[in-house]
């Protein structure tokens, strides 16, 4: 019998069309955590599959009071899929794990090491990929570096949705309310004590990837429009380098106009006038784009932190945080 002071632990696993998985998937989860000193229970999203993954789901709830399921209207992604199994997980850690067990369960056991040692996000960071084409490892190396550098918020290098979440942190991402989520920059805007383990990634048990190139690229833009405004003060900066030159440029014209009288009649005033304008609107636009981005911030509505621990001053017994 589990020891009712046993912390718990929910392992919360997307499912999309992942029928032909799901077989694999739920032994190989039990055998692996079969002696973590933890209560475990799944919680399985269905996000909207057509492949009767649902219905699978269902029956295998039915057989084993260890299996939670939700099962959302339609497929939604990957993302709202997590989020909505953020929000119903109750444990006091949550394992995000993919179905197609290219993340190894039998890794949780390190990352309960860490858990216990007091960590709140312990990511998997992947050394290898297995099964993935050349072209995804690159574009997938290429993404990581270029987000790192856009976005203030940490998000760790080669480190996907397999993690280890504590109660709080959990607690935290469900205050995060935005339509367009990127999850891994939100577990990176959420901080506490984050560490990584390395492992490799496996090949699928079965099944297709269900991300294709234009999928990917759409997300990576969502990934970088969410957490970085680099984009919007780009433009600032692009509006006010040709907006100078412009300027300077126009400044020749009246000098070479003066010094020489003028070869076309017209020209130099028109010239002066149109490369004016073009500089003012240029400066005008990289303006809006830095109130836009503001605005754009704001609507988000995330809270401004999140505090990690404190402590009242005096010697009152009344934790802040409490
Ligand atoms: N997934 C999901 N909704 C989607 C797409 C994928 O819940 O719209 C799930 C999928 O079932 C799997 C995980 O997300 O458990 C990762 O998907 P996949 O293996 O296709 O991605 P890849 O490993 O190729 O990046
Ligand atoms: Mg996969």
């Amino acid at each position: 019998m589990a020891n009712p002071e046993q912390p718990s632990l929910c392992v919360l696993i997307p499912v999309y069309n992942e029928a032909e998985s799901l077989p694999h998937l739920i032994p190989r989860v039990f055998a692996a955590l079969a002696d973590l000193p933890a209560k475990v229970h799944l919680l399985l999203v269905d996000d909207g599959s057509r492949d009767g993954s649902g219905e699978r789901m269902a029956e295998l709830a039915e057989n084993d009071s260890r299996i939670g399921y939700l099962r959302l209207a339609r497929n939604f992604g990957k993302e709202i899929a997590m989020s909505a199994g953020l929000d119903h997980a109750d444990a006091d850690a949550v394992v995000i794990l993919d179905a197609d067990l290219q993340d190894p369960p039998e890794l949780i056991h390190e990352f309960w090491k860490h858990f216990q040692a007091g960590c709140d996000n312990v990511y998997g960071v992947r050394t290898s990929r297995d099964g993935e084409s050349f072209l995804k490892k690159v574009t997938a190396a290429g993404f990581y570096r270029v987000i790192d550098r856009m976005s203030r918020t940490p998000i760790p290098r080669d480190t996907g949705d397999f993690r280890l979440l504590s109660r709080r942190a959990v607690l935290a991402l469900r205050q995060l309310r935005e339509r367009n989520r990127f999850m891994k920059g939100l577990f990176g805007w959420v901080g506490y004590k984050s560490i990584g383990v390395p492992y490799q990634r496996a090949a699928r048990v079965a099944g297709t990837s269900k991300f294709n190139y234009w999928k990917l690229w759409n997300f990576a833009l969502e990934g970088i429009t969410s957490f970085s405004t680099v984009p919007l003060r780009l433009a600032t900066y692009v509006g006010a380098l040709t907006a100078a030159a412009a300027f300077i440029y126009g400044a020749v014209v009246i000098a070479k106009t003066l010094a020489y009288g003028e070869a076309v009649r017209g020209y130099p005033s028109l010239m002066v006038v149109m490369l004016f304008l073009g500089g003012i609107q240029l400066i005008a636009l990289g303006m809006i784009g830095e109130y836009l981005g503001r605005l754009f911030e704001e609507s988000k509505m995330r809270p401004l932190y999140l505090l990690a621990d404190a402590k009242a001053p005096g010697n009152t017994a009344g934790r802040l945080d409490q």
